[in-house]
């Protein structure tokens, strides 16, 4: 965590959020006095009723924005954390591995910033798409630190729209944005937790190829596991269903199968929910 030692940063993990870890990082907040901040809009929305129920406000800080990003943002989460925080919520589009591809204006459209990247919208066969059409997200970006970039498929859908934005930026917009949404699911008790919780529980399983997690209700989750070819699954599933019947105090199984398919944007869904979130 060097780099959020030398930028003066601080990750608070927003995972399986009961009340006592929301105390503690609304304390953390009013502590650090951030200028900014960076988070999930599901996780931040989370926040602010559990803030308002105590009475406590985050508009005296000086904060001057929050960074949005990673998931599609509703209207509905942007005003409540304008709510709290008492400024503006700057809504990006990136991915976390290729870094910020688009960033909204305060007309509300999605620039795409190709000072640094080039972004291309791809059909079949990799085929570039015309404008206004519909493709995958296809990122160049070679100024990286790390390394470059070259056509970086970020998972997810949108277009390019030729119009030119009335706020006077000249940069394209990337329009229709899919396969964003949020990733929160909740336990049988009520308790939100991003998704990223359960993800991690099979993700770090060397013989676990892919996975998909099925929300069927909030008492059941069903798990389908594609093992590594000679993997011993001897034990796994005994680990993933404690692991999930700990957070979501839930009946977990979990199923065996061959493969589990990609979405049609060709990222891998990994959370499927049919528990519905309020
Ligand atoms: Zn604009």
């Amino acid at each position: 965590m060097a780099r959020h030692a030398l930028m003066r940063t601080e990750l608070l993990p927003t995972f399986g959020m009961p009340d006592k870890k929301v105390d503690g990082f609304i304390a953390r907040i009013r502590e650090r006095h951030p200028k900014m901040i960076f988070g999930y809009p599901s996780a931040m929305s989370h926040i602010v009723p559990c803030a308002e129920q105590r009475g406590v406000r985050f508009d005296d800080l000086g904060i001057k924005v929050v960074f949005c990003t990673s998931e599609r943002l509703y209207n509905h989460q942007r005003e409540t954390i304008v709510r709290l925080f008492g400024c503006p919520v700057a809504n990006g589009y990136g991915g976390r591995d290729a870094g910020f591809i688009a960033h909204e204006c305060p007309n509300g459209n999605m620039h795409v910033i190709t000072e640094d990247i080039v972004v291309e919208i791809i059909g079949e066969a990799g085929r570039v798409l015309p404008h206004r059409q519909s493709g995958k997200i296809v990122v160049t970006h070679l100024a990286t630190r790390d390394y470059p970039f070259i056509r970086y498929r970020t998972g997810d859908i949108a277009s390019l729209s030729e119009e030119t934005c009335s706020c006077g930026r000249g940069l394209p917009l990337l329009t229709d944005i899919q396969g964003r949404n949020t990733d929160f699911v909740v336990a049988a008790e009520g308790t939100v937790l991003h998704g990223l919780a359960l993800i991690y529980v099979v993700h770090d399983l060397n013989e676990v190829r892919t996975f998909k997690i099925v929300r069927k209700n909030r008492e059941h989750t069903r798990i389908l596991l594609a093992p590594e070819a000679g993997g011993d699954m001897t034990g796994i599933d005994t680990i993933i269903i404690d692991g999930f019947r700990c957070r979501l105090g839930a009946k977990v199984t979990v199923k065996f199968v061959d493969a589990v398919l990609a979405e049609k944007s060709g990222k891998f869904c990994y959370v499927a929910s049919h528990v519905v979130l309020h």
